[in-house]
């Protein structure tokens, strides 16, 4: 079956940087297994896999805009390092989340200097373009659970 609205579908895929430096891949892993049409990818890798069937393979390259949002400046915010727990230790890499107006919102350390920390609440690939080479392994008609519940179930999907 073709790829559509409310198919389960199953993907092999190795996403790359406009670097050339592999950023994620499903290699050693089961097949991602997402329920199309719930927003459960990308808008532009959703958008490029509709309609198409088992088997076939595609390169696809996605602007930040069709990704993971363009870099927002507005999200790398300096705070004392007072603001933080003392008894929590604070390194670089560090994430974490906090409440703000739009909700909550994970942010990562990014430098700490002196009694100055930055933290970052872009995704790690906002700003982004990603090249996707995607094999498409499996298409099944979802469940009515799986309609229920936004999402797929089973190996590479969700589990509970
Ligand atoms: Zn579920």
């Amino acid at each position: 079956m073709k790829i559509a609205k409310d198919c389960v579908v199953s993907i092999n895929y190795t996403l790359t940087g406009d670097d050339g430096n592999v950023m994620d891949s499903s290699d050693g892993q089961d097949p991602l297994t997402f329920l199309q049409g719930h927003g459960n990818l990308i808008p532009g890798l959703e958008k490029a896999l509709e309609g198409k069937t088992t088997g076939e393979e595609l390169k696809v390259s996605i602007n930040p805009e069709d990704g993971y949002g363009p870099y927002r400046d507005e999200l790398v915010q300096d705070i004392p390092k007072s603001n933080f727990d003392p008894g929590q230790p604070l390194a670089v890499g560090d994430q974490f989340q906090v409440e703000t107006e739009v909700g909550p919102l994970v942010v990562q350390v990014t430098k700490i200097e002196g009694e100055n920390v930055s933290i970052d609440g872009n995704h790690p690939m906002a700003g982004k373009t990603l090249n996707f080479d995607v094999k498409i392994e499996e298409v099944r008609a979802a469940t009515e659970e799986e309609l229920s519940h936004g999402h797929a179930h089973g190996p590479g999907g969700h589990n509970h």
